[in-house]
């Protein structure tokens, strides 16, 4: 059969189906599985047969979601993680040995950063670091022990883009594994693996979700990679629970209409703030004013839900704003069916002086908006009331 679009596959990808014929997948709650006979058991053990053994393992749920993945990023194979972070430490921990070195985007997500600096160092796993707007010095870095390559596009939260074409041809050149963290763009309006990603990891906790419900996260790419990263989570534990599985895949089956939405209201919000006179400048990768614009229309289908802005007037100015929101969540989610205004400077990043903090491009008046799925008028005029407080 000729290969569906991403939306046909995001609903038609069904690996199961029980006797009674359902319409929609099962949800299968079981840590385990049964087998006919002493023989059976040995070849599953062996893996002469690929076949369900324990959900730690996979279980038809996990694999439901992660057959989905695949076939929406053009992967060839996956796994699926009980949180967006263990995706990240997994997938570090089963590549990487004692003495190897990761080059990595300056921005990245704070966990992720966290474990780059305070974890894998007890490993003697170290991490060297470019900022997105000195891609050029990115070759300078590497080093005969570097393995990874390791950057996510939009950033969070200040909406940066890397260019994967790029960052593809360093891994190629330097014969590193280029992972991509696409939580922000989602594999409909960004495929890293067309662009030379070996891997790509997603929190679905966020977009994929999309509903604020369930944590989980995925890594799918190159099937020999995938191979060990299987390996190692098989027998450390940070698998997808089947619930979670099951909520994620009928999460897809959304995905699309939901993202194109989000898209919509927030390129109309990006549009509004940037002409407003309380706002000192607006990122967004689809506003021609981004300052890598021409690399996010080449790479990306539309801009993503995530509206970055600088509040005049600092640190107090962003509290205050912050304050006077009505109708938007202060929450640390993003990529939910609710908008969501979150202020960097004086929470997620306040523990950071002011100098790192702007190594990550976080002023201390930025404001970081995932814009929702509700009326993109209700959200303006919320974020307008706000501003003029
Ligand atoms: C949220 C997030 C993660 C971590 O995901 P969890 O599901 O919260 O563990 C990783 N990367 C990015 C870009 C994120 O936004």
């Amino acid at each position: 059969m000729s290969h569906k679009h991403i939306e046909t596959e995001a609903i038609r990808t069904q690996l199961e189906r029980s006797q009674y014929l359902e319409h929609t997948s099962p949800l299968y709650l079981t840590s385990s599985f049964v087998f006919e006979d002493a023989e059976d058991m040995r070849a599953s053990f062996t893996e002469e047969k690929e076949r369900n053994i324990y959900s730690r393992f996979t279980n038809p749920n996990t694999s439901e979601f992660v057959a989905k993945m695949c076939k929406m990023e053009g992967a060839e194979d996956g796994y699926a993680f009980a949180t967006g972070m263990a995706a990240v430490f997994s997938t570090l921990a089963a590549l990487l040995n004692s003495g190897d070195h990761i080059v990595s985007a300056q921005s990245v997500f704070g966990s992720t950063h966290t474990l780059f600096t305070k974890f894998l160092p007890k490993w003697n796993i170290t991490t060297s670091y470019f900022k997105v707007d000195e891609v050029d010095k990115i070759e300078s870095l590497i080093t005969p022990n570097t393995k990874i390559l390791y950057a996510e596009s939009p950033t969070n939260p200040a909406v940066d883009i890397l260019d994967l074409e790029l960052l593809g041809n360093i891994a190629k050149k330097h014969n590193l594994i280029l992972v991509i963290d696409n939580c922000f763009a989602t594999p409909y309006l960004q495929q890293p693996i067309k662009f030379g990603a070996d891997l790509v990891i997603h929190s679905a906790t966020k977009l994929i979700d999309g509903q604020g419900r369930v944590l989980g996260g995925v890594t799918v790419g190159r099937a020999d990679l995938v191979r060990e990263i299987y390996l190692f989570s098989r027998n450390t534990g940070p698998a997808l629970s089947p619930f979670n599985a099951w909520t994620l895949s009928k999460s897809l089956e959304t995905l699309t209409v939901r993202v194109d939405r989000h898209c919509e209201n927030a390129l109309k919000v990006a549009e509004f703030l940037e002409g407003h006179g309380k706002v000192n400048w607006v990122k967004y990768p689809f506003l021609k004013s981004h300052p890598q614009y021409k690399v996010a229309i080449k790479q990306m289908s539309q801009g993503g839900s995530i509206v970055a802005f600088e509040v005049k007037g600092g640190v107090e100015a962003g509290r205050k704003f912050l304050d006077a929101i009505k109708m938007c969540s202060l929450s640390a989610n993003l990529g939910d069916t609710r908008s969501i205004v979150t202020h960097p400077a004086s929470t997620t990043h306040s523990k950071l002086s002011e100098a790192d903090r702007l190594e990550v491009s976080i002023t201390d008046g930025l404001v970081r908006v995932s814009v929702g799925l509700e009326n993109v008028h209700d959200i303006i005029n919320d974020l307008n009331q706000a501003l003029e407080a």
